[in-house]
């Protein structure tokens, strides 16, 4: 049965202007589950105008108020906690088993994370001179347009919306067409824990109309993305027409070196986790796989064979570890890739067909796909997948293995798997990424910073660094004596 969700401005749940619906397929079955109202540029303006309605009481408000307000959301997301899971999973193919211990938790848990966090937020004095006093202040930015990705389509939202609202911003939220459902009842949740009517705005539609007419609109203070690079291109530019600054957390392709001092069978099963781990659908997924020539065998081997255990099937079963990917199309491309390493050489350890299971066979499964006797030429090892196909390269030397981390047009995070933590600092030093992990893949905690560099963005979502990106400092001066004193007004006398 489809279920007709609305979307959510000012506080009123309403239909597209327009009128027009889209539908919202389960990836593990095919079927359509829901439909969402598909909005416009009319639809962007009135959510627009409900946040900027909003603005000035949100901002007025004490930090403390605010962040007693996501204090409580976060306990209303626990009170809802089976069917947000439930919903996730059926829009997004996400096993059960995850969204139930990872994804809902989580949000809870980042909420109470911003709510504290923002106030030990900060500003400062200056020492000018004695006639005068100079502070600094945070502000909010005002309107801040949210554009999500499917990945993770309810946590993705939280990093943002959490920081934007705590730091007193009000928001309008586009999450991702193919899983937009978790996006609309965080919205509902949110009224629920007590957000004033336009402080949190949901509005579902095309990214080329919905998510562009966001980026362009006057009154949005600023874009918080995270998505596609080349979708973050195109903000970018069209961002660049009102100087409106844009957060972009963009794509990955990301190294995992495991050095020969390695422990093996830790690394074994740390490649497991980042490389198939929500089915490889993580911008920091490992993808590349850097073995020392010693250990390359052996490491290949192992990986192989844990992968081969790896249950998938019907994510609303808690035994199932991994589910479809989000949508038909996406599976299509992810094919293409593992196509082109056959065809560029590349050695198929595991993987690479379609699986046609019972619980599979409507859905839109890849199984998971390992691949030794890569190279960096290839095509596969340079283009992000968003899947779970992992390619394993031999090396020689350590300079070799940095080289190859660092040949690659992004920078979001990597991992080096190393016993000589000294040496593996020196190769965190040398690999440009975001993140840089040792003995360690794909964690990530509300205190680190996260974000890349090169063409995998700029900004920083969670820990402390995420509050200057949804305020601006403001410096105030304050002339304390009253009299003319100054020492630059002699110049006009
Ligand atoms: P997309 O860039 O395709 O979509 C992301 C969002 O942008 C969606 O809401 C989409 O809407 C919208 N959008 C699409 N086109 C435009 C446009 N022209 N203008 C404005 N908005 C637009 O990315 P995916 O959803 O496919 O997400 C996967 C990507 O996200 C991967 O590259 C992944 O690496 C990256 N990612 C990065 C993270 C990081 O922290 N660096 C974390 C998670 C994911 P619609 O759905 O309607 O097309």
């Amino acid at each position: 049965m489809s279920t007709e969700y609305k979307v959510l401005i000012g506080g009123e749940w309403c239909e597209a202007a327009s009128g027009a619906r889209a539908s919202v397929i389960n990836p593990a079955t095919g079927q359509v589950i829901a439909s969402v109202p598909k909005c416009d540029i009319a639809d962007v303006d009135r959510a627009v105008s409900a946040a900027v309605k909003a603005a000035p009481g949100w901002a007025a408000k004490t930090v403390g108020e605010r962040s007693k307000i996501l204090l409580k959301l976060a306990q209303v997301i626990m009170a809802h906690h089976e069917e947000l899971a439930k919903l996730e999973t059926m829009e997004h193919g996400s096993p059960i088993r995850k969204t139930m211990n990872f994804d809902v938790p989580l949000c809870a848990e980042q909420f109470e994370y911003f709510a504290g966090v923002a106030r030990a937020m900060t500003g400062e004095t200056l020492p000018v001179g004695p006639w005068c006093s100079s502070v600094t202040v945070r502000e909010p930015l005002g309107v801040i347009g949210l554009i999500t990705p499917w990945n993770f389509p309810a946590l993705m939202v939280v990093w943002k919306l959490g920081a934007a609202m705590v730091t007193g911003n009000t928001c309008v939220v586009k999450p991702p067409s193919v899983a937009p459902l978790t996006t609309l009842e965080l919205g509902k949740l949110a009224m629920e824990a007590g957000a004033p009517p336009g402080v949190v705005n949901v509005i579902t539609g095309p990214g080329e109309s919905v998510g562009e007419a966001l980026v362009q609109h006057r009154d949005v203070a600023k874009i918080g993305f995270t998505g596609d690079t080349v979708t973050g291109k195109r903000i970018m530019n069209l961002a660049s027409n009102s100087v409106k600054p844009v957060g972009l957390e963009l794509g990955g392709k990301n190294a995992f070196v495991v050095m020969p001092d390695a422990d093996v069978d830790a690394a074994v099963e740390g490649a497991i986790w980042s490389a198939f781990f929500n089915s490889g659908q993580v911008c920091a997924a490992a993808s590349r796989f850097y073995v020392h020539e010693s250990l390359y065998q052996q490491f290949a081997d192992k990986m192989v064979a844990m992968a081969k255990t790896l249950r998938y099937g019907d994510p609303m079963k808690m035994e199932t570890v991994i589910g479809p990917v989000a949508y038909a199309a996406h599976r299509d491309k992810i094919e293409w890739y593992i196509d082109g390493a056959k065809k560029a050489g590349a050695k198929l350890l595991l993987g690479g067909e379609r699986p046609n299971t019972e619980e599979t066979k409507n859905g839109f499964f890849v199984a998971p796909t390992i691949f030794g006797n890569c190279n960096n030429s290839m095509e596969f090892m340079q283009e992000e997948i968003f899947g779970p196909v992992a390619g394993i390269v031999p090396f020689k030397t350590q300079e070799e293995a940095v080289a190859l981390t660092n040949d690659s047009r992004y920078g979001l995070s990597a991992s080096v798997w190393t016993k000589d933590l000294r040496n593996g600092m020196v190769m965190a030093s040398q690999i440009k990424a975001g993140t840089v992990w040792l003995n360690e893949h794909l964690i990530v905690f509300c205190e680190t910073p996260w974000g890349g560099c090169k063409q995998s963005g700029w900004g920083k979502d969670l820990s402390t660094m995420v509050l200057e990106e949804y305020t601006m400092t403001k410096h105030i001066y304050i002339d304390l004596t009253g009299q003319p004193v100054k020492p630059w007004y002699g110049l006009l006398k």
